[in-house]
């Protein structure tokens, strides 16, 4: 017989499930060549945990092998270890590596290609997820499981922050680990960018702790080289920022208008100071047979850490391109802020993929985008089909490349292409939606760098390693080679242990 490697397996998994194929770990197991754990070792690996091993048949287990993505939902786990702690982290990674049985971290669950999944043992940090703001040095320590919403609220009552995303169910695990922006970056950097230290539990079982002062080259792969590559990280110390007053804008335009809305909206960014965030969007509504025939939506949202009337000013050239069909622009404090702009979306079913743009885009990359738009063939998703520009620049380029895993930090815009569709949707409609995604992305190629966000991961992303880690990649190889030499921590775009 001929056996399969783990990344064989995995690149195999990463594109059946795709395909809706159920992926099991008898499957994963026959492919290799091996034997499954009895049932009396899971009982095994149970007993050792302080938190609970949640196995098929079990009243959670439907619930709890869900990934956010629901592509991925085909895929069933053996086991998700439910760890209490990083000791219970520790055991279900020295059982697993008893057993050989796959592995994959999951904090919060979000992975777009649903990398914290696995026919083999889920390792789920989520209950650990305390956030301490310590009084003495205003550093904040977090939990490998604390969600976005839990950090913010530890935050809120000390009035300082971090810079985090928008869906208050992201992990603070899978976004620090991979970068992680939200609309302070610009002002503050980088979620990675705070990381003053962080603890691991490798595949050994060893436990490390990681800082510019100790293991520095993980303490460096941790800021940027993206999740579930050399450990798992089951606390973090990040430094925060005090905060007080904001202003926040949510601005619409007439599809028509389009054409001259965004290239003053990237005008407005180019010329703005670090204080101005900016998500500008593009895109069309499903949920019906017809709905995607309505036009798309242009719009604009932010925040200015600065009073309304100066934020007015900076977006005085796309005010007055042409009439908004909706504007608000108004003060409040960053928490209400927070609140305005927790959003989560995708739901369901989706597809992702990014560019980063390091060129202003000319007339004819903006043209493409609206023409893209534009076709988005429909779902029923109500989400829809959509690109989104999210401002860079500001602090994140302030960080030279080299100086963290993170390599973006020469862009203007992060582009995001995204089609969401539901189970009800039919096979041709699915395929006419991955079709554009690919068709869209194919065309913004003469506009855009060959680099994509590691977060916002591809599994159909040729030439992943250089566009999510460019210059970056051999270092990161060789803290691969010396911290998780036998590969446990593995799926189809994991970082290699080869050059
Ligand atoms: C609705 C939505 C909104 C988003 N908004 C933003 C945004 O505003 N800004 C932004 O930057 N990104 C955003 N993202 C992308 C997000 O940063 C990534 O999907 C991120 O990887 C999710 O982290 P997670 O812990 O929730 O996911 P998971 O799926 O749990 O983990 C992601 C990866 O990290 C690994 N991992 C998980 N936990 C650990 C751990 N403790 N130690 C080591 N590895 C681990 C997993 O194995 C997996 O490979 C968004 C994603 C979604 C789905």
């Amino acid at each position: 017989m001929r056996l399969m490697t783990r990344r064989q397996f995995a690149l195999r998994t990463g594109q059946l499930v795709g395909a809706a194929a159920v992926t099991s770990q008898l499957e994963w197991l026959a492919a290799c060549g091996k034997a499954a754990p009895k049932q009396a070792q899971w009982r095994a690996l149970a007993r050792r945990l302080r938190g609970s091993l949640v196995l098929p048949g079990d009243e959670s287990y439907a619930r709890l092998r869900l990934p956010f993505n629901r592509r991925y939902a085909s895929v069933h786990p053996s086991g998700i270890a439910m760890c209490a702690g990083q000791s219970d982290v520790r055991q279900a990674l020295e059982w697993s590596q008893e057993h050989d049985v796959p592995i994959a971290a999951r904090s919060g669950g979000h992975s777009y290609a649903g990398y914290s999944t696995t026919p083999g043992l889920v390792i789920d940090v989520s209950r650990l997820n305390t956030v301490q703001v310590n009084e003495a040095d205003g550093t904040i320590s977090v939990g490998g499981g604390a969600r976005n919403t839990d950090v913010y609220d530890g935050l809120q009552p000390h009035n300082v922050a971090i810079s985090a995303g928008r869906c208050p169910s992201v992990g603070i695990s899978g976004l620090a680990l991979g970068g992680g922006f939200g609309f302070s970056s610009r002002k503050l950097g980088l979620t990675s960018d705070h990381l003053l230290e962080t603890r691991l539990v490798l595949a050994s079982g060893k436990r490390v702790t990681c800082s510019a002062r100790e293991n520095s080259d993980l303490f460096w792969a941790c800021r940027g080289g993206g999740g579930g590559n050399f450990g798992i990280n089951t606390a973090f110390r990040f430094a925060t920022h005090p905060v007080g007053r904001v202003s926040i804008y949510d601005l619409a335009w007439d599809w028509r208008d389009a054409s001259e809305v965004a290239p003053a909206l990237q005008t407005v960014l180019l010329h703005a100071p670090d204080e101005l965030s900016m998500r500008l969007g593009m895109g069309k509504a499903g949920g019906g047979p017809q709905a995607h025939r309505a036009p798309p939506k242009m719009t604009a949202l932010g925040q200015y850490f600065g009073p309304p009337d100066a934020l007015t000013e900076l977006l005085r050239p796309a005010l007055r391109a042409a009439p908004t069909t909706k504007r608000l622009i108004a003060a409040r404090t960053f928490w209400q802020a927070k609140d305005y702009f927790f959003h989560t979306t995708p739901r369901d079913q989706f597809m992702e993929k990014s560019s980063y743009i390091i060129k202003p885009l000319s007339d004819r990359g903006f043209q493409t985008m609206m023409r893209w738009v534009e076709r988005w063939p429909g779902s029923l998703n109500e989400d829809g089909g959509s690109m989104a520009l999210f401002g860079w620049g500001g602090a994140i380029n302030r960080v030279p490349a080299p100086e963290t895993a993170f390599v973006h930090r020469d862009a203007i815009f992060l582009m995001a292409y995204a089609t969401e569709w539901t189970e009800r949707d039919t096979r041709a409609s699915v395929a006419a939606g991955l079709d554009w995604i690919e068709g869209f992305f194919a065309a913004m190629k003469p506009h855009v760098a060959a680099r994509s966000y590691q977060n916002f991961i591809d599994s159909r992303l040729p030439n992943w390693e250089s566009a999510y880690y460019g210059q970056n990649l051999e270092r990161l190889i060789q803290v691969k080679r010396r911290f998780d030499p036998g590969d446990r921590f593995h799926f189809a775009q994991s970082i290699p242990t080869r050059g």
